[in-house]
């Protein structure tokens, strides 16, 4: 088979990976920039087991361990940290929903701690509680070294004989007979039999060019990053209240975004002071000590929102013969893309349909089948 990926971010980069090592023929995949352009390397860099749905928990739980047992496939350390995840709660509705989905959570091996607000001050003295009813603690969730995984898998993809196309725009999918035939980027023809699309916010160019229409669109989101400090934040604090998250990389930066009302669609990725000032005054409200902290740097990318927050993953057999997709991740794509890599790879050689993979196929739209998930943070 010759087969065409689009987009050298996590999503393609694994998926080009766990092709590769199915020997599954021959592999090119094309980036219009340079890998890790994208969302990738833009992102937090933290994953969670946490979510309201039972098949993004799942997911995610499964995503995790492959993520772990990378270190022992790639020849580099992608740093996992166990810092746990600590939402703040401030109503009472919050905290019952946590309390209720709790239970699904335990059902599945991965139970938090529901904590009140006195046992909040005793672990973390340095939050102001004032608004805080309590929280939520969730132990199995941390972060790891973006940068690390992706450079890991492009190593071990480029060693097993992946042809990477960088600063190379597909720029067209060529159908034929209902099938896909080639592939037209900024640097010529190629001839395929496949053809993946793990293009992120930029998928829906070339899917609607051939007349393909998902519910997805891209969510412009800014981070702030201060200069290191030394290491005090622990858990990545997510606060219900204003919409901020706050954590601290292991090098002791302070890293951090808040929901900010931004305009759908590619717009230019730029930071705005506007932003910055509402994320500054989330967080030294809630952390006191941060006000004399010196932001470093800030930066965008985009969120690929489905319309059910949650990753598409596979085909339509309606579609053209041979083309797939792995995108719409809804801000939580660089946890789930070692798994969607593995189940895409056989999927795409055997036909199979992973039972964790099942409710992520596009066809979820148009057979009114949505996740509903509605636990997205930032
Ligand atoms: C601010 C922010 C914070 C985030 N935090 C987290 C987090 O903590 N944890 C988490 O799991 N996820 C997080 N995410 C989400 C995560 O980053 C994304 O879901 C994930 O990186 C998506 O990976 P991707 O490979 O699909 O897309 P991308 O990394 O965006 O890669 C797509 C690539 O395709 C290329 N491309 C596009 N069109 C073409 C074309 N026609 N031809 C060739 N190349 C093309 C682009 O140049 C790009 O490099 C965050 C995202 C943002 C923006």
């Amino acid at each position: 088979m010759k087969i065409a990926v689009v987009g050298g971010g996590i999503s393609g980069l694994s998926v080009a990976y766990n092709l590769a090592v199915r020997n599954a023929g021959e592999i090119h995949l094309f980036e219009k920039n340079w890998i890790m352009y994208g969302s990738s390397t833009r992102s937090g860099a933290r994953f969670r087991v946490h979510f309201w749905t039972r098949e993004n928990s799942r997911f995610a739980i499964e995503s995790i361990k492959t993520l772990e047992k990378l270190s022992s496939k790639i020849e580099w350390n992608p740093i996992i940290y166990r810092g746990g995840y600590l939402w703040l709660l401030t109503d009472e509705q919050q905290i019952e929903r946590f309390k209720e989905t709790n239970k699904m959570w335990s059902d599945l091996g991965v139970p938090g701690v529901l904590f009140e607000q006195d046992r909040i001050k005793e672990r973390y003295p340095y939050l102001n509680l004032d608004d805080v009813l309590g929280g939520f603690y969730g132990p199995q969730d941390g972060s790891f070294h973006h940068d690390y995984v992706c450079l890991g898998y492009y190593s071990l993809a480029k060693d097993l004989g992946v042809v990477f196309h960088e600063l190379t725009t597909v720029n067209e999918i060529v159908v034929e007979n209902n099938r896909v035939k080639q592939v037209k980027t900024s640097n010529g023809l190629i001839d395929v039999d496949v053809v993946v699309l793990t293009s992120g916010a930029w998928t829906n160019n070339l899917l609607n060019a051939i007349g393909i229409v998902l519910p997805t669109e891209p969510l412009r989101k800014e981070v702030c990053l201060t200069e290191p400090y030394h290491h005090f934040i622990d858990p990545l604090i997510i606060d219900m209240g204003s919409g901020a998250y706050v954590g601290q990389t292991l090098k002791g930066e302070i890293l951090g975004s808040i929901d900010y009302p931004t305009p759908p669609g590619l717009i230019d990725l730029e930071t705005r002071l506007g932003f910055v000032i509402s994320w500054v005054k989330a967080v030294t409200r809630r952390i006191p000590i941060l006000r004399n902290a010196r932001l470093m740097r800030t930066w965008a990318g985009y969120y690929m929102m489905s319309a059910d927050s949650s990753h598409i993953m596979g085909r339509d057999p309606e579609w053209p013969e041979g083309l797939y997709v792995a995108y719409g991740y809804s801000g939580h794509g660089f946890m789930m893309a070692p798994l969607v890599g593995e189940l895409l790879a056989e999927h795409i050689l055997t036909g199979r349909i992973d039972e964790l993979m099942e409710p992520f196929l596009p066809t979820r739209f148009k057979e009114n089948k949505l996740i509903q998930e509605k636990l997205v943070i930032g």
